[in-house]
């Protein structure tokens, strides 16, 4: 049914799917690990999995964690490793391998990282990342958790001093770990020295209880994350030997003698590794739905032409309307995500190899928004592909809610949206500044700020969207700041006068700095790849322009015959992806295990596959008389009485 969609296809799409994944190796890679997947019964995609409890669910994916081991080296971050492949949730070692290695890398000094790294990277030493307390997440300085010095022994003492203090969230203490990243307020002679990680064994080794002194358990359900263990732990006074502080930047003696070392904004390595995984990896999921939206809308037909043919609902405009922007803007997200990933890798070379720190505020920047934006649209993206395909859309055997529940958390985790934005925002009103004062410092992706006004003729160019975007931000940021100054106590301002017009001068970049990538990825690609991804860039970039366009309205960079022009251009592009529909979301080379969506096969009737569930797998039918109906007779006792 879809050959005749994949005739109509007009570029070539193995240079797309190389161009999505980063080259032609990362995308072998890629299917390599996809064969794994699609030949391992244990990983054969059954919808049944919804019903299971999750204790079960659980139990299944610890299983398939094993299996997935043997073959797959899941903590390999050069490689698009298995997230999205992942079926049915996410394995045990994602916490890990994503946050709690990189951070021992990172903040554990070299004789540290020779004692732990063999076993962490083995997995005979499992751990978690416990930062996050019941009263306190983003705000990190403020945790409540004290590991106070104790010079007659050499020994920290980790103490829960309140409720709030708790730790709450950490994803695989509930269950699983053996040891704990705690992050806790280090005192020393009564002296506090802010908060630090200490690397504590949390459970006995042979018999998994919970050494005694520290209480763990699981937080419990939570919208989605069914097979994630995210806990909760107490300590009671519990003794830490002195090597449990990791000590690459900080360094306590055995007489309680404090001496700090080396730089330590090289913290921040650790967040970045994980929120350019984000980046990275996350925004696949976003194609994931796409690709099931729009293989749906293919098969799905729904009144008549005059004519008497059915109409496949892509062919509605307003379902395109739905589904193109989104497919446009995982495009650009993608080739966004494939620019931060060298900023990031630069980064840490320049720094590990020469002590350069030159990059790193330009690259927390760019990571902090970007992450805010890919997470915003990989959900945003989930919940519109849901809705896009009606009821069965709802279903968990169309594959889309497990996309919204496993990546909606990605929002709030590893730095909470608004503030990576606010983060985002301190960067751009120091870049302001410098356009004044030291314009030569100011970084390639930052100039833009300088631009007061823009003359453009075509509105709808990739070149004038660049600069309207670009110029959009910079009047945002130019309002913010007078916001901000426009009140003496800049603390108060900020946090309460002027927070809305911060962050939404922030979310105005990425869209910018992606159309720069895709732009950059569109030169020197063959003719007809080349014309279909200016066609998604000219439709991504109008989008983000009708979606934000208020800094071009306040200084009247803008008049309603642009807005009138850019929304009919958005529109007269719509009827050239549909034809490139099918092959765009396909050049991800997503299998149908992969996509664990009976709506949306390669081939076939999905209404046979539904039917099929619903009749031959659907546990619930297993019993032909349910014992639910036990309690319709007891109703049916109850209304006889009155
Ligand atoms: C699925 C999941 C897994 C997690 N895994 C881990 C883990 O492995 N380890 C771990 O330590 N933690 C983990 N966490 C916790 C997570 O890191 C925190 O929830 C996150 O950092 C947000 O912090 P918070 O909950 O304190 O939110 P808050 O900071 O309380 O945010 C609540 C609201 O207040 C707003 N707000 C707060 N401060 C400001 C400000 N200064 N300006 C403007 N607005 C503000 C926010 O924008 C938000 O709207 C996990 C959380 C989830 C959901």
């Amino acid at each position: 049914m879809l050959e005749g969609e994949r005739k109509q296809g007009q570029f070539p799409q193995l240079e797309m799917s190389h161009l999505l994944y980063g080259g032609k190796d990362q995308f072998d890679k890629f299917l390599e690990r996809q064969h794994f997947f699609d030949t391992n019964p244990m990983f054969k995609v059954n919808h049944d999995f919804y019903n299971k409890s999750r204790q079960d669910q659980i139990l299944l994916n610890a299983e398939r964690t094993v299996e997935a081991m043997k073959k797959l080296s899941l903590g390999d971050p050069n490689y698009y490793t298995p997230n999205v492949l992942c079926p049915q949730g996410i394995f045990i070692s994602t916490v890990h391998f994503a946050m709690v290695i990189p951070a021992f890398q990172v903040l554990a000094s070299d004789d540290q990282i020779t004692k732990w790294m063999t076993s962490l990277k083995n997995f005979s030493a499992i751990g978690c990342y416990a930062q996050t307390e019941l009263g306190h997440g983003s705000d990190v300085q403020n945790l409540q958790t004290i590991a106070v010095f104790d010079k007659q022994t050499s020994e920290f003492v980790i103490h829960t001093p309140n409720i709030e203090a708790t730790k709450f969230w950490p994803g695989e203490l509930g269950l699983y770990c053996e040891f704990a990243l705690v992050f806790a307020q280090l005192q020393v002679d009564g002296k506090g020295y802010g908060v630090h990680p200490f690397w504590i064994r949390i459970r006995d080794k042979e018999t998994h209880k919970p050494l005694s002194g520290i209480e763990i358990g699981d937080i419990g359900p939570k919208m989605g994350y069914a097979v994630k263990d995210n806990g909760f732990m107490s300590f009671d006074h519990y003794r830490a030997p002195l090597d449990s502080l990791l000590n690459r930047y900080i360094k306590v003696s055995r007489d309680g003698k404090v001496e700090r070392q080396g730089n330590p904004k090289v913290g921040y390595g650790s967040m970045m590794y994980m929120r350019n995984i984000l980046c990275d990896q996350y925004t696949k999921f976003g194609g994931r739905a796409l690709t099931i939206a729009v293989r749906y809308s293919l098969y799905r037909k729904q009144f008549k032409d005059d004519n008497k043919q059915e109409i496949r609902i892509l062919d509605y405009q307003c379902q395109q309307q739905k589904l193109f922007p989104l497919l446009a803007e995982f495009y650009a997200c993608v080739f966004g995500s494939i620019k931060i990933k060298e900023l990031v890798n630069e980064n840490f070379n320049r720094i590990s190899q020469s002590n350069d720190f030159s990059l790193l505020g330009l690259t927390h920047a760019v990571l902090s928004g970007a992450k805010a934006n890919y997470t915003y649209f990989v959900s945003n993206c989930a919940e519109w592909c849901r809705l896009s395909c009606g009821g069965h859309g709802f279903a968990h055997y169309s594959g889309l809610p497990i996309i919204f529940f496993e990546m909606s958390p990605n929002i709030t985790l590893e730095g909470e949206n608004t503030i990576l934005n606010l983060q985002l925002a301190r960067y751009l009103l120091k870049q302001l500044q410098h356009i004044v004062s030291k314009p030569n410092a100011v970084p390639e992706f930052f100039k833009f700020l300088s631009l007061e006004t823009a003359k453009v003729d075509d509105v709808t160019t990739i070149d004038n969207l660049i600069t309207l975007l670009g110029l959009n931000c910079a009047i945002l940021t130019k309002y913010a700041a007078q916001k901000l100054m426009s009140h003496t106590d800049m603390k108060e301002s900020w946090d309460t006068k002027s927070g809305i017009a911060l962050a939404k001068a922030a979310s105005t970049f990425i869209p910018y700095f992606n159309m720069l990538c895709f732009l950059d990825t569109i030169n020197n690609k063959a003719k007809e790849t080349k014309e279909i991804l200016t066609v998604l860039a000219r439709i991504y970039g109008i989008t983000m322009l009708l979606n934000n366009m208020q800094g071009l309205l306040l200084k009247n960079q803008l008049n309603s015959q642009q807005i009138k022009t850019l929304q009919d251009t958005r529109e007269s592009l719509y009827p050239i992806i549909r034809s490139n529909a099918l092959c765009l979301v396909e050049a991800q080379g997503l299998s149908d295990n992969s996509l664990q969506s009976l709506i949306a096969p390669k081939e076939g009737d999905v209404y046979m596959n539904m039917y099929n569930f619903a009749s031959q797998e659907n546990s619930l039918n297993k019993q032909q008389v349910h014992d639910g109906i036990n309690y319709i007779k007891k109703m049916r006792e109850v209304n006889a009485k009155l």
